[in-house]
């Protein structure tokens, strides 16, 4: 989707701190990090919301991803939140589906993130 800030940075056409990607998921540091340990995965197929998401396999492969990128490329040892928010209302801002990944490698904070 071409107005879409997520699809943007899939394309490379804005830069992004990539953590991790294949031919289904992208995932990427949270410019904004709310944890020491703060990344976003998203799938590559634009889908605005967790709620317009029809697809089980997609959904299970992208929450397998998640646990690829928390544990064997992040190594998050000590344990991580997954977020998913949905709509205005659930306080999503990026209308492309993502998951982010809050967590800390040291292991020293723990929730809340
Ligand atoms: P939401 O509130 O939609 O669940 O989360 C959107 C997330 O995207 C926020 O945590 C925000 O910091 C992050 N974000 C917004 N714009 C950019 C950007 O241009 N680059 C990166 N890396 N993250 C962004
Ligand atoms: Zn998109």
């Amino acid at each position: 989707m071409t107005d879409c800030l997520f699809c943007k940075i899939i394309a490379g056409d804005i830069p992004s701190d990539k953590v991790y990607e294949d031919d289904a998921v992208f995932a990427f540091k949270d410019i904004q990090p709310k944890a020491p340990t703060h990344v976003l995965v998203i799938p590559k197929i634009h889908i605005p919301t967790l709620a317009d998401a029809k697809d089980p396999a997609m959904l299970g492969n992208l929450m397998d991803k998640v646990n690829h990128v928390a544990n064997d490329v992040l190594k998050l040892e000590a344990g991580y939140r997954i977020v998913i928010n949905v709509r205005k209302g659930g306080g999503q801002e990026v209308f492309h589906l993502h998951a982010h990944i809050l967590g800390d490698t040291s292991g020293k904070t723990r929730l809340p993130f």
